[in-house]
C-alpha cells in the first residue's frame, strides 16, 4: 500500500475563528482530521507531521523551508509522496523554493491549502486535500506520475515554480500562464504527460537555502535616482528588477550608469517583466539592448516567486556573480523557457 506523508505548516485550511477577536487563527491537525473522515477511505497509509508552531503563511521564511526540506529528506525513502498543507498567500514562494532545494527529485511534493477553513460548510479544502493525496500517490508502471514540486488548487495541478496567487477571493486562487497545467481533476484525473518533467537516474540532493540577501527594484515612470540608488546601494548581492513589457527600462544615462556600477561591484541584477504573460527578450528593443551590454541577467518568463527564490538559492551556492548569472539564465527545474 502506498504511503504518503502530510506535512502541516498552517494556513486557512486549518484555521478557526478566534472566539474573542473573530480573526482566523491556525488550529492543530487532529481537528483537521476530524473534519475529513473520508481520509480513512483512501487506499493508502497516511503519516502526518505537524509543525510545532502552525502559521499563517505570511510568516513563512527560509528557515522553515530548510525545515521542510530536512523533513522530506528524512522521510524520502519510506514514503511514496508528500502533501504539504500551506497557506495560499506565500505558497508559490515555498513551492518555488523547494523546487530548487530538491535536486533530482523523483517523488511528488504537492502543496495545497484552501480559501475557506476545512470546517466551513462550503469549504474548498476537502477536494483540494483529497485530490492532492491522490496525485501524490498516483503511479504508472511503478513510477510517480508527477515527480515534481507542484501546487494543487481548485481542480488544477500546477508546476510549483510556474504558479502564483492571483486571486484572494475565488476558489481559483492560482494561475500559471507561462506553463501548461500538469494535471486536471474531473471525473478522471487527466495528466498532461508531455508537460511533466521526468527525473534522471541521479539520487536526490537536498540543498539548504543559505542566503537571503536579495532586493527588489520595481520600475515605474518617474522613479527617482535617489530611490534606485538606495536599492542598489543596499547590502545585497542580488537584485530582482521588475521591468516593463519584454524587459525594457528607461534609457536615461543616470539609470544605466547606476545599474552598471552595481554590476561592476559584483551584484547580480535579474530582469523579469511586470507582465504576467510572455518573456523578457533583452535586445528586442533599444530600451533593453543596453541592459544586455552592461551585463544584466535575463530572467526570461520566470515568475516573481521563482526569481526571488532561485536568486536566494543560487547566492547560497556560489560567491561568483558570473556563475550565479549563468545558472539564473539556465533552466534548472522547469522554471523558465529559453526563447
Ligand atoms: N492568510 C492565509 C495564509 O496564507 C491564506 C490562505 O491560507 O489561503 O496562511
Amino acid at each position: 500500500m502506498n504511503q504518503i506523508l502530510i506535512i502541516y505548516t498552517g494556513g486557512t485550511i486549518g484555521m478557526m475563528s478566534d472566539p474573542v477577536t473573530k480573526a482566523l487563527v491556525p488550529i492543530n491537525f487532529e481537528q483537521i482530521m476530524d473534519n475529513v473522515p473520508e481520509l480513512e477511505r483512501l487506499n493508502c497509509k497516511i503519516k502526518v507531521h505537524s509543525f510545532d508552531t502552525v502559521i499563517d503563511s505570511s510568516n513563512m521564511n527560509p528557515e522553515i523551508w530548510n525545515e521542510l526540506a530536512r523533513l522530506i529528506k528524512k522521510n524520502y525513502d519510506s514514503v511514496d509522496g508528500f502533501v504539504v498543507l500551506h497557506g495560499s498567500d506565500t505558497m508559490a514562494f515555498s513551492a518555488s523554493a523547494l523546487s530548487f532545494m530538491l535536486e533530482n527529485l523523483d517523488k511528488p511534493v504537492i502543496f495545497t491549502g484552501s480559501q475557506l477553513p476545512i470546517s466551513a460548510v462550503r469549504t474548498d479544502a476537502k477536494e483540494n486535500l483529497m485530490t492532492a493525496i491522490e496525485l501524490a500517490k498516483a503511479k504508472k508502471n511503478d513510477r510517480a506520475r508527477v515527480p515534481e514540486v507542484c501546487i494543487y488548487f481548485d481542480y488544477k495541478l500546477f508546476r510549483g515554480n510556474r504558479a502564483f496567487k492571483y486571486n484572494s477571493s475565488k476558489f481559483e486562487a492560482f494561475r500559471s500562464p507561462n506553463y501548461p497545467i500538469l494535471a486536471e481533476s474531473g471525473v478522471h484525473l487527466r495528466f498532461s504527460v508531455n508537460d511533466i518533467r521526468q527525473p534522471g537516474t541521479e539520487p536526490i540532493i537536498v540543498h539548504n537555502m543559505a542566503a537571503n540577501d536579495v532586493a527588489v527594484l520595481k520600475l515605474y515612470p518617474g522613479i527617482s535616482p535617489k530611490v534606485v540608488e538606495s536599492i542598489l546601494a543596499s547590502e545585497v548581492r542580488g537584485v530582482i528588477m521588475e521591468t516593463y513589457g519584454s524587459g525594457n527600462t528607461t534609457t536615461d544615462d543616470w539609470f544605466i550608469d547606476l545599474l552598471k556600477k552595481a554590476i561592476d561591484s559584483g551584484k547580480v541584477i535579474l530582469d523579469i517583466s511586470q507582465c504576467k504573460v510572455g518573456t523578457v527578450e533583452l535586445g528586442r528593443y533599444e530600451t533593453s539592448k543596453q541592459l544586455k551590454d552592461i551585463g544584466v541577467t535575463n530572467g526570461y518568463d520566470m515568475t516573481f516567486e521563482a526569481a526571488v527564490t532561485k536568486m536566494m538559492y543560487l547566492l547560497g551556492q556560489s560567491n561568483d556573480p558570473l556563475q550565479v548569472k549563468a545558472w539564473l539564465e539556465t533552466d534548472l527545474r522547469g522554471e523558465l523557457t529559453i526563447s
